[in-house]
């Protein structure tokens, strides 16, 4: 029986940490949600900031809320116009990713690291990832289905969390190849 999910594309985007976000916007500005996100307690926000690397600089939107470490999730196109190397990692795991500087409207934030291009991945809960029979970590390919570009793509992580109900998390490079719309559904392979 195959086990599928929604796919949903994240734009680049940017999180940050409240000390960061104070620097950029001014000590007593807020964060304000735009739109909840499918994850429970993320949100969108109102505020822009600018996020400028060798060759360009582009507007980019603040998830929210704060985080520990202020990061940059770029696509491999993102990267490349901004000129930086950004690495394929999960969320978080930002040690020797690339540098950047970010400018908001009241000063700037010169990051030593932070920018990475997202690794694609499964939201799933655990009474979920036990129906499907995958374990949190676990590598696994999943097959989308288009009008013109259905496309199986590898090395997709599983995250186990209750946040939310399974979901793939896809940017936009990984979105236009496949296709994606939407209402685009992933198909679970196990490798
Ligand atoms: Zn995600």
């Amino acid at each position: 029986m195959s086990y599928t999910f929604p796919v949903e594309t994240s734009a680049r985007h940017v999180h940050l940490t409240a000390e960061d976000f104070a620097t950029l916007f001014g000590a007593d500005a807020q964060l304000t949600v735009k739109k909840e996100l499918s994850i429970k307690g993320q949100f969108a926000s109102n505020e822009k900031i600018t996020v400028v690397g060798p060759k360009s600089q582009t507007t980019m939107s603040i998830l929210g809320p704060f985080r520990s470490k202020s990061q940059v999730e770029v696509s491999a196109t993102d990267a490349r116009s901004l000129g930086l190397k950004a690495p394929v990692r999960l969320s978080g795991d930002l040690a020797g990713s690339a540098p950047c500087k970010l400018v908001g409207p009241a000063g700037e934030v010169e990051l030593n690291e932070g920018v990475i291009v997202a690794k694609r991945h499964l939201h799933i809960s655990a009474a979920e990832a036990e129906k499907a029979n995958v374990a949190n970590g676990e590598v696994i390919m999943v097959k989308i289905s288009s009008a013109d570009r259905s496309l199986i793509f590898d090395d997709v992580e599983v995250r186990i969390g209750e946040g939310c109900d399974a979901t793939m998390h896809v940017d936009t490079d990984e979105s236009n190849a496949a296709g994606c719309t939407p209402a685009s559904v992933g198909e679970l392979i196990k490798k």
